[in-house]
Order: C-alpha cells, then sequence, then structure tokens
C-alpha cells in the first residue's frame, strides 16, 4: 500500500516541491491551506494541483489538528505550516507566536493522541541564530533569534526535540537555511529581485526597491531542501540537521547576477541608503535604496555547516547560486511573457 503523508502548508514553496517530490516516490499526499478558497498557483505550476488532497487547517484550533490526523491517518507529518515572513512578525507577534510556535504543539499533541507512531518533521530555520556566536552555523551553535519569527521557530524546534526525548515519538527538526526557487513569494528579497529585475527588462517596471545590500544569505535551491526532510524521516535515527549550502552571498551580488541574466550591467554610484544602481548601458537607475526596508533588528553572517546531513543523510546541495538566479530570472521573465498566469498574488 501507498505511503500516506500530511503536509502542513502545502500552497507554499515548500509544501508544493515536497508534494511533488513525495508524489513522484508514490506517496498518497494530503496537504493543508490556511487561506480559503486555497492558493494552487504553486500546485498547479507543477502540474499537481489535482493529485493532492487539500484539507483545510488553521495551526492556531488544537482540535483541527487532532480531528485531521484521525481522518488521514498518516505515517509522516511534515509541518511546513507557519507564518513565515520576518517583518509580518513584528507587526503581529502574538499571532506569529501562535501559528508558527504552538501551531507545533498543538501538532505534536495530536500526533501523540492519535497514533504516536507518526514521523514527524519540523521546518526549523537559521534565522534562530540570529545574531550569530560563530561562522559557520552547525546543530551546536548556541541560538540568539532577533525577530518574533525567530522567537517563535525556536520554541518549535526545542517542543520537536521534547517530544522526541519525553515520548520518544520519531521527531526530527531540520534547521533549514534560506532556500529559493521560481515559487518562493514575492515578498522575499530574492524573487523580488528576479521579478522586478524582469518586468525592468521588459518595460513594465522602472526601479526596485532594496533595503540592506551588503547583507550577506546562504542560499540554496528549494526542491533540494525537500529532499532533506524525506532523507530525515527515512533515516533509521531521529535527529536535527542544518541544511545549507556553506556559501553565502550579498544581496548586491544577487542583484547583479540577476540583472547579469538579462544582460543588464549594473555599475553602483553613492554611499549608504543614498546609493543606486545604474544600468551601465543607458545610464538609468534600475535600484533604489528605500531605508522603511531595513529590519529593526539585523542579523549577522549566516552560513550552515550541513557536514552532520551529508555523513548522516548522504544531503549535499548541488545548485550553485549562479544556476539558482538564472532559474528564477527566466521562470519570471517566462511567465512575464506568457501574461502572468501563474505568478501567484
Ligand atoms: P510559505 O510559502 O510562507 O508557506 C506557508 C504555508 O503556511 C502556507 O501554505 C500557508 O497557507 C500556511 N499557513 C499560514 N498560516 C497558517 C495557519 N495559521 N495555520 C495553518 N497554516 C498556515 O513558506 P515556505 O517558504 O514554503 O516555508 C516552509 C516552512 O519552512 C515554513 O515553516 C518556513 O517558516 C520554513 N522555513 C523556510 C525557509 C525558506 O528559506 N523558504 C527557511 C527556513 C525555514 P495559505 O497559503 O493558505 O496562507
Amino acid at each position: 500500500m501507498a505511503k500516506r503523508a500530511l503536509i502542513t502548508g502545502v500552497t507554499g514553496q515548500d509544501g508544493a516541491y515536497l508534494a511533488k517530490f513525495l508524489l513522484e516516490k508514490g506517496y498518497e499526499i494530503y496537504g493543508t491551506y490556511k487561506n480559503y478558497p486555497p492558493n494552487l498557483w504553486r500546485l498547479s505550476e507543477l502540474g499537481i494541483a489535482d493529485k493532492v488532497n487539500l484539507r483545510e487547517l488553521d495551526l492556531q484550533t488544537e482540535r483541527n489538528c487532532t480531528k485531521l490526523l484521525q481522518e488521514v491517518r498518516p505515517e509522516e507529518v511534515y509541518n511546513l505550516a507557519a507564518q513565515s515572513y520576518i517583518s509580518v512578525s513584528f507587526e503581529q507577534p502574538v499571532a506569529t507566536g501562535e501559528i508558527t510556535g504552538l501551531g507545533v504543539a498543538r501538532l505534536l499533541e495530536a500526533v501523540r493522541n492519535v497514533n504516536p507512531d507518526i514521523r514527524f518533521f519540523q521546518a526549523s530555520s537559521n534565522e534562530m541564530f540570529g545574531k550569530v556566536r560563530e561562522v559557520p552555523q552547525s546543530e551546536d551553535t548556541p541560538f540568539h533569534p532577533r525577530s518574533p519569527y525567530a522567537i517563535a521557530k525556536l520554541y518549535g524546534h526545542w517542543i520537536t526535540i521534547n517530544y522526541r526525548e519525553v515520548y520518544d515519538i520519531f521527531t526530527c527538526s531540520g534547521i533549514l537555511f534560506n532556500h529559493e526557487s521560481p515559487l518562493r513569494g514575492l515578498e522575499f528579497v530574492t524573487r523580488k529581485i528576479t521579478y522586478s529585475a524582469a518586468k525592468i527588462k521588459e518595460g513594465l517596471q522602472e526601479k526596485l526597491l532594496l533595503g540592506n545590500l551588503n547583507v550577506r544569505m546562504d542560499w540554496g535551491y528549494a526542491p533540494e531542501y525537500v529532499e532533506a526532510m524525506w532523507l530525515m524521516l527515512n533515516n533509521p535515527q531521529a535527529d536535527d540537521y542544518v541544511i545549507a549550502t556553506g556559501k553565502a552571498y550579498s544581496v548586491r551580488e544577487f542583484v547583479e547576477r540577476a540583472f547579469g541574466t538579462l544582460d543588464i550591467e549594473i555599475v553602483w554610484e553613492g554611499k549608504g541608503e543614498e546609493e543606486r544602481g545604474i544600468d551601465r548601458r543607458t545610464g538609468r537607475v534600475v535600484v533604489e535604496i528605500d531605508p522603511r526596508l531595513f529590519r529593526p533588528a539585523d542579523i549577522n553572517l549566516l552560513i550552515g555547516d550541513a557536514s552532520k546531513a551529508h555523513r548522516e543523510l548522504g544531503w549535499a546541495p548541488k545548485t550553485s547560486l549562479e544556476k539558482l538566479v538564472e532559474i528564477m530570472v527566466k521562470e519570471d521573465l517566462r511567465r512575464i511573457r506568457s501574461g502572468n498566469r501563474f505568478n501567484g498574488p
């Protein structure tokens, strides 16, 4: 019989890629969304919208989780649902704590009550390292979260470990460093850059507004990160793993590569908030700084050390940043040229 998996947050970037990955492995997939009607653009782009059994779930309500597990009876649960926007978490710290933090406990309680043999994956975040204590960060690096989002994720991380230690449930926490793709939401800086660059190329947008250009991030390719989730749940031993590329690039470099893919060379002029990115060929300003986009408390250099995942799961990143940017820009250009059908909200 086919294995059955439940993916919370299946309408998000990772949920869509994980659903596709597991379907290809022969799983039967149940996936949850929060907002009705479900936003299916990602599942549609991957051609699997009609292959996922969709259910509504709000992680703010405990009863929902129990009822869902009783109905679906999954062997594996992947908890990808979250209020995942850092900026929103500063505006809505309580709701973020409820969904991204306590939501994990609600699901784990449901697992314990309905079937403690369920294997459980929690999507933890590099943001938990925040004001970093060492570079690169591994599973042993102390945490210092710098946003309500990261603090909620830290609760989710420790409650996942706690259910493993106290109840002997097979739970794994993946400390995921940033991972991007053409399915990333437009609110995230990488996709904002690739989408804007493609629109500027097509003459549909004038400028791209960004915050701190010098922030460096460890950016991987999302489809590879969902494979790591599955590897964790299908390993003989439950444990926690950093999933990362081990390389960091600045937002500035990301911008240069994105425009470069479109044959636009950027030259930088000015300093600080006055800095501007100029299209060398036309002399037009295409990138400007918007101080409102700076974070209230910036994070330090987040670079992950995924050697434990390499050693114990055989996982390693394959896609270079150059290739990732190219994949994202080309896909955005294609969408725009074909009438922007699946750009999502
Ligand atoms: P995403 O695109 O923001 O998707 C979030 C999902 O959570 C959506 O399906 C959303 O449903 C659902 N959701 C929101 N509020 C909910 C609630 N109250 N109850 C139940 N579901 C709710 O996230 P992603 O980029 O795929 O990331 C997947 C997970 O990995 C998240 O937990 C994220 O925090 C974590 N993570 C991601 C990264 C990264 O770089 N992508 C890095 C570290 C950790 P609707 O579509 O209905 O709103």
